[in-house]
């Protein structure tokens, strides 16, 4: 156990091999803040992977804009003298399109070459995560290999190769050699060289029984503070039609409910709070019963997201114990009719009035939904009728709570067609039209409760990196050389001709296989 940061602490499930082989340098990076990073299990996953699967102990960065590529806020001077250039594999797990302009920024300052002929003798760079899986050529020039799917039993193969052929890779022929270790990685599942093109080959992990999916790094610093995430699944069963997660992790896996306590039974001498992590934790058939064993064992359980129609009072009751203040429902659009036609056939309206007025009797202070406009069924009358759904809600609180602040929250994001979804090729509305959906739903809500929206320009910007190809590139460099603003990001659609692209989608992504 290690306590390199204040309150850290080091779970480390499988140990670590004895040696250590200090001749292959890998960096792993998350290209965000340490605060987003320690609550993705994603990079949490990969980084135990490589600690204790391989002998290649990985140095684990972040980055800010302010300090650059750091470890933590307060370890940002021992890094600072950090150069990526050291490094013989640059890995890069990123779970957002956004974090594509870090990617730039990061190898910039690091003199790195931003396209593949320039970085003989540098790291070889690779990058994976959900959006990359879907589509990675907006980061074709700026990395080496894309890794499709999911890292565990694919990635330490592929360090061996490297470290076997480093003295070539560092010779004066190291651009040959270099070209060779690519060539033979590209197509196996896992690996596809942008450069080369071709379907994707997605590796996936058949049983997550083999692998601890659980946080590697506890540490009071992050949104899930002091508590161990545990994956439960992988993939989700109801594939929603606009969710990209529920398609780049299908199929669904579950783990068992005896590895999901063993896997708790880690936790013991580090922290009593557990983070039960998966698409839809409340579909796993035991989750009732395993709620019910993590509880009896004196642990505080959380869940990431819950399904109401699957939801038992105990879960309800964990929520509260665990100092959970709000409560999250994504019903997405309007009714039962619209959500067949997004895919996501559930929760009913009834169900989400019915689990709201639970919610609130049972103390949960704030509840927030999460819904989506810009769907090309909608018009004004769609968006009058949804206003007066929120208003029946909004008034369900006001008899329960008509005290205080309003407990919920109305959260809207624009839909984002994304590669790989079966809505992949559907048209994203231009500015001004999402603008006016949002415009007339503030004007015909008159409740209480807070409606929030996202930004119509910076949606459009997350279409294009979703759904973009090589020549994204140049909206990377335009937005990555300044300090993002959404001014700038305005610029960029002007000046790239988003809101066409946008509109008349074309199919420029790979086959994922
Ligand atoms: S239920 Fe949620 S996670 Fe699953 S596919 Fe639908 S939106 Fe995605």
């Amino acid at each position: 156990m290690s306590h390199d940061y204040p309150g850290e602490r080091y779970i480390r499930p499988a140990g670590r091999l004895p040696e250590i082989d200090t001749r292959l340098r890998v960096a792993l990076i998350y290209p965000d803040t340490y605060y987003t990073g320690m609550s993705n299990l994603g990079v949490q996953a990969v980084y135990g992977l490589l600690d204790e699967r391989t002998p290649y102990a990985p140095d684990l960065f972040f980055y800010q804009s302010d300090f650059g590529l750091y470890r933590h806020r307060d370890a940002a001077r021992k890094h600072s003298q950090v150069r990526l250039s050291d490094y013989d594999i640059v890995a890069f797990s990123i779970p957002y399109e956004l974090q594509y302009l870090n990617v730039r920024r990061i190898l910039a300052a690091h003199g790195i070459g931003l396209a593949p002929d320039d970085r003989a003798g540098t790291p070889v760079i690779v990058a994976g995560g959900i959006p990359v899986t879907a589509n990675p050529l907006p980061l074709s020039g700026l990395i080496d290999l894309a890794f499709i799917g999911e890292a565990e039993g694919a990635f330490p193969p592929f360090l061996d190769d490297v470290l076997h052929v480093l003295p070539q890779l560092k010779s004066p022929q190291g651009a040959d050699a270099r070209d060779e270790l690519l060539a033979r990685w590209h197509g196996r599942p896992g690996f596809w060289r942008p450069q080369t093109g071709g379907d994707m080959p997605r590796h996936t992990l058949a049983d997550l029984n083999d692998y601890d999916t659980v946080s590697r790094i506890v540490t009071p610093r992050t949104v899930f503070a002091n508590r161990m995430l545990i994956q439960i699944a992988r993939g989700c069963a109801a594939r929603c039609k606009f969710c990209l997660a529920g398609h780049a992790t299908a199929p669904l896996r579950l783990l068992s409910k005896d590895a999901i306590g063993e896997r708790a039974a880690l936790a013991r001498d580090v922290t009593n709070r557990i983070g039960v992590i998966a698409s839809a934790p409340t579909d796993h058939p035991d989750i009732a019963d395993i709620t019910a064993t993590l509880v009896d064992d004196g642990f505080n359980v959380s869940f990431s997201s819950l399904r109401l129609s699957s939801l038992t009072d105990e879960m309800v009751q964990c929520l509260l114990r665990s100092g959970q203040r709000t409560v999250t429902i994504a019903p997405e659009v309007l009714d039962e009719n619209c959500r067949k036609i997004i895919g996501k056939p559930f929760p009913t309206n009834a169900e989400i009035l019915a689990r709201t007025r639970a919610f609130l009797e049972a103390g949960v202070p704030r509840v927030k939904y999460y819904f989506m406009l810009g769907f090309s069924f909608e018009d004004d009358a769609y968006i009058a009728r949804l206003a007066q759904w929120l208003g029946e809600l909004d008034a369900a609180a006001q008899e329960l709570r008509p005290k205080g602040e309003p407990p919920l929250t109305f959260a809207f994001s624009f839909f984002v067609p994304k590669a790989q979804t079966p809505f992949e090729l559907e048209p994203m509305p231009a500015r001004t039209e999402l603008q006016h959906r949002r415009k007339v739903l503030k004007a015909s809500f008159s409740g209480r409760s807070r409606l929030k929206f996202e930004s119509p320009a910076w949606s459009l910007l997350q279409e294009r990196l979703s759904r973009g190809g090589s020549d994204v590139a140049d909206i990377i460099e335009f937005l990555a050389s300044e300090r993002l603003a959404t001014s700038r990001v305005n610029a960029a659609i002007e000046r790239f001709n988003i809101e066409h692209s946008a509109a008349h989608p074309q199919r420029v992504w790979p086959a994922l296989r």
